[in-house]
């Protein structure tokens, strides 16, 4: 492995489904373990970390439009879902030694500080974790551009796309055809041009333009959050031009 971190200031990308563990949804306290764990491994090496988690693991706002709930509505459960997430992920972060602020886009004083993108900066800088709660705020929008966009506004080096089911990104999915063939590299176009489900359309738009790169990985495997961090190359990695 490397000596020093590839990436200085990361954005950890991560699905609810990764703190459901094997039963598929809600919270599993040794997920949440071990993903602090590996968060507190990469703080070691004094990289800046700020995280995004998703909310699916307990409600999706298009699962609810679908059954006839108004979608905006649906939309603002789904970011409170994410703060429900984030407090669990900063309870166990504390618990194993690590710093950290959560940060909300829907004001809730009483639990978490409201988003002000200069402070999160200044606790990054402190080496303090910053999980960012409750998406960008508004509807119709996904966790996953919620972490194209606060990248972007962080100066991010690169966003850690850990998946729990999947490795990396596949022609097809693999679960499915034998055939899938799994890509070390990709540009955005590919994935907006092949439709490759790695992330939001509006996501991917997002990072092409700002220029972010992406790596998507496995969280099975522990110590991969590590293992990307260091530049090793796991997953694939997607980038707004060709290398
Ligand atoms: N959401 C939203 N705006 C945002 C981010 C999230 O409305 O900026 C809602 C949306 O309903 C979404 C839910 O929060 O379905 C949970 O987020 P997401 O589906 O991205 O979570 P993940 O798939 O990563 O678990």
């Amino acid at each position: 492995m490397a000596e020093a971190p590839e990436y200085k200031r990361i954005v950890l990308k991560l699905s609810g489904e990764a703190l459901a563990g094997e039963q598929g949804f809600g919270i599993d306290p040794d997920m949440i373990q071990s993903i602090a764990e590996q968060v507190r491994d990469v703080v070691d090496h004094g990289v800046e970390v700020a995280i995004i988690v998703g909310g699916g693991n307990i409600w999706r706002g298009i699962a609810g439009s679908a059954k006839g709930m108004d979608r905006a509505t649906a939309d603002y459960m789904g970011m409170l879902a994410t703060v429900m997430n984030s407090l669990a992920l900063q309870d166990s972060l504390e618990n194993n030694g690590v710093q950290t602020r959560v940060q909300s886009s829907i004001e809730m004083r009483q639990v978490a500080e409201p988003y002000i993108r200069r402070r999160a900066i200044r606790h990054l800088e402190k080496k303090r974790v910053v999980i960012f709660a409750a998406g960008t705020g508004n509807p119709f929008f996904s966790t996953d551009t919620t972490a194209a966009l606060r990248a972007a506004e962080i100066e991010a080096d690169v966003i850690l796309m850990a998946k729990n089911n999947v490795d990396g990104v596949y022609s097809a999915d693999p679960s499915v055809d034998e055939y899938a063939q799994k890509y070390d590299n990709l540009t955005y176009l590919d994935l907006l041009k092949d439709g490759l489900a790695v992330m939001d359309s509006t996501a991917s738009s997002l990072c092409m333009d700002n220029n972010i790169p992406l790596v998507v990985f496995s969280i099975s495997e522990k110590g991969n959050i590590e293992r990307a961090v260091m530049g090793e190359e796991i997953g694939t990695i997607i980038r707004g031009t060709e290398s």
